[in-house]
């Protein structure tokens, strides 16, 4: 039997009038709810196209009615009938079920998503069938259409996606904790002189999962002048925040002929394109995020995508913070990093929008980004360093001017006791057509938490990796 041409639920329900409906109309999906009255069925399906169900009214003339007894809360079925205005409260279009076939039916006494509210750390445990809920089908759409927007904002501007690997031998910058990716035997390791034989493991030498695309996307910046990846990122950071993950995706574009004051208005319009791409493309999720879990999201994201972000220095922020008469747990001192709560402090009570805060102590900041010439009132070397902080998440974007002096460079490296042997290849950059660059990292998890509303980041991806954690 060859499938009918199944129209999704979205284009029914958006549609201008009746008559744009094919007659009659194929429609699939799976059963929310289920009520009869007087002999006609009203039953909600729904197939992930959008938020709201359609609903199919069967009634008593329609020879599959009696299958209307199997129906029941998961089970996937394809109606085939006529749309039309509907009569009842709640929605503007039904389908008339001329036939109806059930597909594949769903224990009442077993299918765990029934109809009452679940809390989002059930739902957690069941990371497989959690998308059939209103949350996490709007997740999954405002999160498509983020990455969508991402895409459209850089290939707008002329930016060249570029892809960087995933397994890499270099510990790119110890932006965190790495996964070591291996093929030795663990319960058999090979040893030389005592020690792990590492040229027996699949490369023939020590080998990990990419913390960040940077230094490879540097190397393409410095041939493709503006250039971007966006890609799966890991860190064995042992934190269990509601804003870090083991695995997450990054954005981190990477721009030559470009200083700092560059790249932080990048940043700028880069968040504000991307807001303002999610409110005009999702508007029914963001009314259904903006109800249930945050009753200012809209505004704020508005208020975002049509104001200036606030810059401050890192000296300025931490005078900022010195000043406020807040009773931090970590104090506050010129050279220390900031903390989740003085970052929100200055984001959300200080300035009430999002902050770029600049100029951080070299001490606490990756060998990488560029030394600035110490200006008066500093209390210590600074470099070229950028964080975007946003309220209720804070830190969101980090970035720097990197440091194209190849003398400097060796010098923060030697600091930094790094050995610069096997960053010859990021050397050569500096000798060879050396330009100011700069990049930042976006975590496209917060982002998309920020502009949903939603409190932890496991909710974001679909299938979490956090410590102990990685079912599914
Ligand atoms: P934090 O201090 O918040 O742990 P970081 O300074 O270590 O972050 P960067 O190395 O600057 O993070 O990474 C760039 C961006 O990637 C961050 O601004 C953040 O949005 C995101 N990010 C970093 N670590 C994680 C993580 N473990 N899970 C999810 N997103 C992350
Ligand atoms: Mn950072």
């Amino acid at each position: 039997m060859p499938t009918p041409q199944r129209t999704r639920i979205q284009t029914l329900l958006t549609a201008e009038t009746t008559d744009d409906a094919p007659n009659p109309v194929t429609v699939s999906g799976w059963v929310k709810t289920v009520r009869s009255s007087g002999g006609v069925a009203f039953v909600q399906i729904n197939d992930g196209s959008s938020l709201a169900d359609l609903q199919i009214v069967v009634d008593a003339n329609c020879p599959d009615y009696p299958l209307v007894d199997r129906l029941t809360t998961g089970c996937s079925l394809t109606a085939i009938g006529v749309l039309r205005e509907s009569p009842g409260r709640g929605q503007r279009y039904e389908v008339a079920a001329d036939s109806l076939t059930l597909l594949g039916d769903a224990d009442p006494e077993e299918y765990p998503l029934q109809k009452k509210r679940h809390t989002l750390e059930f739902l957690r445990e069941l990371a497989h069938l959690r998308p059939r809920t209103n949350t996490f089908g709007a997740v999954a759409r405002v999160r498509n259409a983020m990455a969508f927007g991402i895409h459209q904002f850089f290939q707008q501007r002329g930016f060249l996606y570029v892809q960087t690997p995933i397994i890499t031998a270099s510990d790119a910058e110890g932006a965190g904790a790495m996964f070591r990716a291996t093929t030795l035997d663990l319960n058999d390791l090979p040893t030389q002189g005592g020690q792990v034989d590492n040229n027996a493991d699949f490369f023939g030498r020590p080998a990990f999962l990419t913390v960040s695309g940077q230094l490879e996307a540097e190397i393409f910046s410095q041939a493709m002048s503006d250039v971007y990846t966006f890609g799966p990122t890991f860190r064995a950071e042992n934190s269990n925040t509601s804003r870090h993950l083991a695995e997450f995706w990054m954005v981190e574009p990477e721009v030559a002929f470009c200083d700092l004051d560059g790249l932080a208005q990048l940043a700028e319009d880069f968040l504000r394109s991307i807001f303002a791409h999610v409110l005009d493309n999702c508007s029914e999720d963001m009314a259904f995020f903006n109800r249930f879990y945050d009753k200012e999201l809209i505004t704020t994201l508005e208020d975002i995508a049509n104001s200036d972000f606030e810059r401050m220095t890192y000296t300025e922020a931490v005078n900022a913070l010195q000043a406020s008469g807040e009773s931090f747990e970590f104090p506050v001192q010129w050279g220390s990093d900031l903390q989740s709560e003085h970052e929100r402090y200055l984001t959300e009570r200080k300035v009430g929008r999002p902050v770029i805060v600049t100029d951080y102590p070299s001490a606490i900041k990756a060998f990488y980004m560029r030394l600035n010439s110490r200006a008066p009132g500093d209390q210590g070397e600074t470099v070229r360093a950028m964080d975007v902080l946003v309220p209720r998440i804070g830190e969101i974007i980090g970035g720097s001017q990197r440091e194209e002096r190849l003398d400097v460079l060796q010098t923060r490296m030697a600091e930094a006791g790094l050995d610069d042997a096997p960053y010859w290849w990021y050397l050569d950059l500096r000798r060879y057509g050396t330009t100011p660059h700069a990049g930042f990292g976006l975590g496209f998890e917060r982002t998309v938490q920020f502009a949903t509303g939603m409190q932890n980041i496991r909710d974001i991806i679909a299938f979490p990796r956090t410590p102990r954690s990685a079912e599914f």
